[in-house]
């Protein structure tokens, strides 16, 4: 999976950054959990992220932004997506 990214980038017109997730087992409690690398194009780099986040305990892992919130919101509609077409 990509992700298009646009602006404040440094190729003008967006680029493909690496956007891949998978379903794992939750290190705390062995429920469901999601493992999720991408990059993020910011001041000017590509920077690498690695996140665990578990659907049933609520475990979060790894590399956390800061506006948790708004995160949330796209992760979860991004996540039902997945999950739709996983088949779960
Ligand atoms: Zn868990």
């Amino acid at each position: 999976m990509t992700t298009r990214v646009y602006g404040g980038c440094v190729e003008p017109g967006g680029f493909d950054l690496d956007d891949d997730i998978e379903a794992i087992k939750c290190p705390e409690c062995g429920g469901e959990a999601y493992e999720r690398y991408w990059e993020a194009c910011e001041a000017g780099s590509i920077n690498q992220y690695h996140t665990i986040r578990c659907t049933e305990c609520g475990h979060e892992e790894g590399d956390l932004p800061d506006d948790s919130d708004d995160y949330d919101l796209a992760h979860d509609a991004e996540l039902d997506e997945i999950i739709a077409k996983l088949g779960y």
